[in-house]
């Protein structure tokens, strides 16, 4: 029988002899620290074991259990090896990571997982999860180790970490090898304290339909949907009785244990072929740290811990119901502010619905898993702000609308003074306007949020300035009308003068009081255009339409005092001064012998050479003349679609000249035959 080694010490430790301790293929390496970093030593440990060029000839093992079950005793006395050992006395400290020692004269990598008792801190389960799977995985044997009293109790056995590791390990490397072979595992559950009632081969058929059941229960990936557990896994059953209890027994299980891990040709010889991972000793320190990688960098392996899972649950919660709270409050003002009204202190009221849920949430929520706690806080804050923002947007768009109105109303107020400046008006309504919108939109505006009222701003400035033109186009108008109605009231009395006296330069004194009169409209135009802060365009515009409009009152005035009745009128006023009034103004009382016939041919033909005068404007010097130039601006103005200035010129046509002078000369005729009747009967007396 192979020697009983090393001679168990105290606490289950190796001796410390000059064999043990000093010789280097006893040396422990610790492969993952507490960092969970891969060592860089693991070939030269190897190196040192005398592994290195084991090709083939070498199998590792790997042990699976809870704390303090028994572990590193169970492998120091099956292998030989010197992994740390909890001392129940001392509770001393042992070093976290997954630690790896050459099986004393076998060729077999032994691993040992150590960790810490804290069962509840999430950084240790993470450590313990990984180590786990990296055992698993990295692994030909897995010692399953647990106490009797363990089997069938879910959480007691870590059946919830397996189910994990399974899980996770189907992912990452459940798949075939290039080979076309499939990782095959052994599965030797140890079960400790054995007391001897129920015989192993029961214990064993209980822990295989757990196994099964949860083989059954693990989410598998689609195209692995139909693997069953024996395809990756061969499950095998040991037991050892209790070691304090009945040391002698249980020294002789560990020795029959550890046969089966010697002796090739024993029936429960555990390292079969087909467990072998087919990596060449040199090798295996590159493949397992690869395994480590893919099983530090892989995402499934992040499952929540405890804590978090209850945090997550717990926050929902508290964030629904302070969420709820809000919702109550921020309803009420949804249909004013839809409706186009705008809501005095909405902004207030928003920041203390937004500020009293975030208190609720962080008294009661900060209390768990400060990263959920967090996450969901950021989460919560998203909602809240997506609720509150389509308010602070509405309470824009009303306050815009609310700020143009009353925009409008301030202008139409200040313009209905007899005297007022008009620019001033739409300064001061502007400036009240913005002032009035940004005061509002401050006020709706909720920190540490991104909202912001710069967009509606300008379009409410652009607003705004389109209607202070508007106002502007009208008051230009309205202005444009006064000058005109003014321009008329000045213009009448003159033009009606000299079109009474008719005298020669009739023309050029009515244009040239035309020209100053327009004068004094332009620059009382452009005086008043300047505090509208007109454009140069629309001056010249206004000033285009003034002139054609003044011209236009000119020849209105000029055709009323040239109708026909009323230049009949005026030809027989003319004729009548000179035929029946001396030089002197005095009636003539004809006497027979009167040269009638002289003084009538005078006097028609006087009255006949006044109608050419009025047939055209037509100054005596050229200097008096008036044109308007005819372009394209002014059919813009007056609308027409030509505007002909020189057919402005003419007051009535030949045609009419001579239909005027024969409805004259009939006038002129009576008065002759008055005249000469007149003769007669003063004789007859
Ligand atoms: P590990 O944390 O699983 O590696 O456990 P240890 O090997 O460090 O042992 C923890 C404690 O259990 C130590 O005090 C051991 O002496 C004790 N122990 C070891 N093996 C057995 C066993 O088979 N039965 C009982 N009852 N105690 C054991
Ligand atoms: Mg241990």
């Amino acid at each position: 029988t192979p020697p009983i080694f090393p001679p168990p010490g105290l606490n289950g430790h190796p001796e410390p002899d000059a064999t043990s301790s000093k010789n280097a293929s006893f040396e422990r390496v610790q492969i993952v620290n507490d960092q969970k970093q891969f060592t860089t030593e693991l070939t030269t440990q190897m190196q040192q074991w005398g592994m290195h060029d084991a090709g083939f000839d070498y199998d590792i093992v790997a042990v699976f259990g809870s704390q303090s079950t028994g572990k590193s005793t169970l492998l120091n006395r099956l292998f030989g090896t010197n992994f740390d050992v909890m001392d129940e006395t001392q509770r001393q400290q042992t070093t976290k990571g997954i630690w790896m020692c050459r099986g004393k004269n076998m060729n077999v990598m032994v691993m040992d997982v150590e960790g810490t008792d804290g069962r509840e801190r999430g950084e240790d389960q993470d450590f313990e999860r990984k180590s786990a799977l990296f055992s698993l995985a990295s692994s030909e044997v897995l010692l399953v180790n647990m106490w009797e009293t363990q089997i069938g109790l879910y959480n007691g056995a870590n059946m919830g970490l397996l189910k994990t590791v399974f899980e996770v390990n189907l992912g990452l490397f459940g798949k075939q090898t290039p080979d076309g072979r499939t990782q095959r595992t052994l599965l030797l559950f140890v079960i400790r304290d054995h007391i001897g009632q129920t015989p192993l081969t029961s214990l064993a058929s209980s822990l295989s339909v757990d196994m099964q059941k949860l083989w059954d229960s693990i989410s598998k990936p689609p195209e692995l949907q139909d693997r069953k557990l024996s395809d990756y896994f061969d499950l095998d059953f040991a037991a050892l009785p209790h070691k304090l209890l009945v040391p002698e027994k249980f020294e002789t299980a560990v020795q029959t244990l550890r046969t089966r891990f010697t002796d090739k040709s024993s029936p429960g010889y555990v390292f079969k072929p087909v467990y072998h991972k087919r990596i060449p000793a040199d090798g295996v320190s590159f493949y397992m740290e690869g395994i480590w990688e893919q099983v530090q960098t892989n995402k499934d392996l992040d499952l929540p811990t405890q804590q978090e899972l209850l945090a997550q649950f717990r926050c929902d919660e508290i964030s629904a119901a302070a969420l709820a709270e809000f919702n109550e409050q921020a309803k009420p003002q949804r249909r004013p502010i839809e409706a186009g009204k705008v809501v005095d202190g909405l902004g207030q009221m928003m920041r203390a619905w937004r500020s009293g849920a975030l208190a609720r949430y962080d008294r009661d929520a900060s209390r768990y898993h400060q990263g959920v706690y967090k996450r969901k806080r950021a989460d919560l804050v998203a909602v809240l702000d997506s609720t509150l923002s389509p308010l602070f947007q509405g309470q824009l768009k009303n306050l815009a609308k609310q700020s143009l109105v009353s925009f409008k109303q301030e202008i139409l107020e200040g313009l209905k003074g007899d005297s007022y400046d008009f620019a001033q008006i739409v300064g001061a309504a502007r400036s009240n306007c913005e002032k009035r919108f940004v005061e509002g939109a401050k006020e709706a505006f909720v920190e540490e949020t991104d909202w912001s009222y710069e967009e509606d701003l300008s379009i409410l400035t652009e607003e705004v300035q389109a209607v202070a033109d508007q106002c502007r186009k009208d008051e230009t108008k309205k202005m444009i009308n006064m000058i005109e109605r003014n321009f008329k009231r000045q213009i009448a009395e003159p033009v009606e003068v000299y079109l009474g006296q008719a005298t020669p330069t009739m023309w050029d004194d009515i244009l040239k009081t035309f020209k100053t009169t327009l004068d004094k409209a332009e620059s009382s135009y452009l005086a008043k255009a300047r505090s509208f802060n007109c454009t140069e365009e629309e001056n010249t515009f206004a000033l285009a339409s003034i002139r054609r409009r003044t011209w236009m009152v000119l020849r209105a005035k000029i055709d009323e005092q040239t109708s026909d009745a009323a230049f009949l009128t005026k030809l027989r006023t003319h004729f009548e001064e000179r035929f029946r009034y001396d030089e002197a103004g005095v009636p003539r009382v004809w006497k027979p012998e009167d040269d009638i016939d002289g003084f009538f041919k005078k006097a028609k033909d006087e009255t006949l050479d006044l109608i050419p005068r009025y047939s055209k404007i037509k100054p005596t010097d050229p200097s008096n003349e008036y044109t308007i130039e005819s372009d394209s601006s002014d059919s813009l103005i007056s609308g027409d679609d030509e505007f002909d200035f020189a057919s402005t010129l003419v007051i009535f046509s030949d045609i009419k000249a001579i239909d005027i002078s024969n409805r004259f000369r009939k006038d002129a005729d009576a008065y002759y035959v008055e005249a000469k009747r007149s003769t007669v009967s003063s004789i007859a007396q």
